[in-house]
Parts: structure tokens; C-alpha cells; sequence
């Protein structure tokens, strides 16, 4: 008799989402491609009159249950205070995305201030470590397993010149990501991380209006161009989804072939 293999199913029906710094970019691309498979979606971001506006997009186009809360990812007070009103408007939470972030001034390290490498570092890593840890928590009350997939960098593998705050703190994302994988393993939790190469977006849209570097970074890429916000929520959705249940603690790499030398 023939064997019978289960179908994959990228279907997210029934399941709640918080993607973080969901309002623009690659969180946004996330959390409406979630949205597309049925997913209840929370985005958070900064700014209260985007979380209105992408709360009430997200509602419209793919009817689903959304929740725009305004929240700084880099304060604990703040991340508990999403978890809660999660956990009160959905009563659970199956995925977590650790998104916002932020790039920092480029300067070389000898001009690096102790304020613009704290404040990356905040956002990107503390912010990164507290909503895992308050989501995990959940998740472990649960007994439901949950899935957690964090938004690291090609920044976090090389050690690309101007940017020490923003690749300190993706390489640090990513040794998070397996910690957390090995810790979390017995309550059912996969942890994994994805690490984009170039993708235009508001974070370093400024340095790409210069043809002169959008060209060098395109010869940089094996595949001779930038990446878009869905090629990284595409992959993004297959980590959470069923077919990704045997990956934990490690990362895809969406970088178009920058890091293997273009
Ligand atoms: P983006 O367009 O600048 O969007 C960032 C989002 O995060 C916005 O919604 C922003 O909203 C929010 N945010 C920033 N700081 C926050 C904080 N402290 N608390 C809560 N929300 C915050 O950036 P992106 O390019 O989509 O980047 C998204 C993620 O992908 C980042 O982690 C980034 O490092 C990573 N990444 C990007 C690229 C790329 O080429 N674009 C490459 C590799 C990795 P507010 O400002 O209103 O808070």
C-alpha cells in the first residue's frame, strides 16, 4: 500500500499572533501575510495613530480580529502590558515575532556613543529577550507549545563597518534564539530566527536613494538586487506554520546570496 504523506498546511485559523513593530516594513508584510491565513492578529509599534490605522487595515482586508497596541518594544512595563491585553482580548497566544527594530547612527566605533549603542541594544536585543520571556511564560501556562521566531540580520553574522550597535545586537538576537530553543524546548515552544540581507524599507530607505549605493549593495547580492518585505513574511509565515515543527534554535537567510559573497 502506498504510503500516505500528510499534506503541509500553512493555514494559521483560529491562532493569535503578536508580530512586534508591525505598522511598517517587514512587520507589516508579517503580520498581513499571518492575517492572510486566518491569523488574529496584535501589532504593536511606537506610534498610537499607526497601531489605530493598521489595526483597522488589517480588520478590513483580510477579516480577521486585529489589535493595535502602542507600545515600545525596549520597556518591560510595556511588554507586559501588551501580553496581558492579549491574553484578555484573545485568551492565548500561539506566535510571537520579535520585529521592531531599529538600525542606529552609522559611525565608525571610535565615534560610537554609549547612548546610540544602548538604545539599539535596547530595542533590538532587551526588547527582543523581555517580550520572548513574558510570551514564553504564557505559552508554558498555556501547555499549548507556541512558536517564536525573531528577526536577527545579516548585520548579525559579518562584521559589517559603521553599524557595531546593530550587528552586536543581531549576533546577540541569534545566540538568544538558541538558548531560548534549548530552554523552551520541553514546553513545546520552537525558537528560530531569520536574518534578512537588504530590504528597502523606512529603516534604510535614506541610504538607498543613493543610486551609487543601492548599485554596489545589488553587486554585493549573488542575485543582483534588494530584497522585498515578502520574501522575508513568506518564509516568515512557513516557520510558524506546521511544516516548520522539527526546526528549532537556529535561522534562515534571506539575503539573496550577499554572504556568499555576491
Ligand atoms: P522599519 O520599516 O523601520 O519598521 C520598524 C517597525 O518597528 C516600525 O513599525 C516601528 O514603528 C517599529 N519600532 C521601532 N522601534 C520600536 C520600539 N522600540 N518598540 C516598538 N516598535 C518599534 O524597519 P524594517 O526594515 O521593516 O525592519 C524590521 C526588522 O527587520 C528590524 O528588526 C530590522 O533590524 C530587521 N532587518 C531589516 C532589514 C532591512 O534591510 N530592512 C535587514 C535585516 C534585518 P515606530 O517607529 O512607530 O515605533
Amino acid at each position: 500500500m502506498a504510503k500516505e504523506i500528510k499534506k503541509p498546511s500553512f493555514d494559521l485559523k483560529g491562532k493569535v499572533a503578536i508580530v512586534t513593530g508591525a505598522t511598517k516594513g517587514i512587520g507589516y508584510a508579517i503580520a498581513a501575510t499571518f492575517a492572510m491565513y486566518g491569523c488574529n492578529i496584535v501589532i504593536t509599534s511606537r506610534t498610537p495613530a499607526d497601531c489605530e490605522r493598521v489595526e483597522k487595515d488589517i480588520k478590513n482586508l483580510y477579516n480577521v480580529q486585529c489589535l493595535g497596541i502602542s507600545a515600545d518594544s525596549s520597556v518591560k512595563e510595556n511588554i507586559d502590558e501588551v501580553v496581558a491585553k492579549t491574553v484578555e482580548a484573545f485568551g492565548k497566544i500561539d506566535i510571537l515575532v520579535n520585529n521592531a527594530g531599529i538600525s542606529g547612527k552609522t559611525t565608525d566605533l571610535l565615534n560610537q556613543t554609549e547612548d546610540n549603542f544602548m538604545k539599539v541594544v535596547s530595542t533590538n536585543l532587551k526588547g527582543c529577550f523581555l517580550f520572548a520571556q513574558a510570551v514564553a511564560e504564557q505559552m508554558k501556562k498555556q501547555g499549548t507549545g507556541g512558536k517564536i521566531v525573531n528577526i536577527a540580520s545579516v548585520g548579525g553574522l559579518i562584521g559589517g563597518k559603521g553599524v557595531a550597535p546593530y550587528g552586536a545586537s543581531k549576533a546577540g538576537v541569534l545566540s538568544l534564539t538558541r538558548t531560548m530553543a534549548n530552554e523552551w524546548a520541553r514546553y513545546g515552544i520552537t525558537v528560530n530566527a531569520v536574518c534578512p540581507g537588504y530590504v528597502i524599507t523606512e529603516l534604510n530607505q535614506d541610504i538607498f536613494a543613493d543610486p551609487e549605493i543601492k548599485s554596489k549593495m545589488e553587486k554585493r547580492t549573488a542575485v543582483r538586487r534588494l530584497g522585498s518585505v515578502e520574501e522575508v513574511a513568506g518564509p516568515v509565515l512557513a516557520m510558524v506554520s506546521d511544516c516548520f515543527s522539527y526546526m528549532t534554535g537556529t535561522y534562515i537567510l534571506l539575503d539573496g546570496g550577499q554572504t556568499i559573497g555576491g
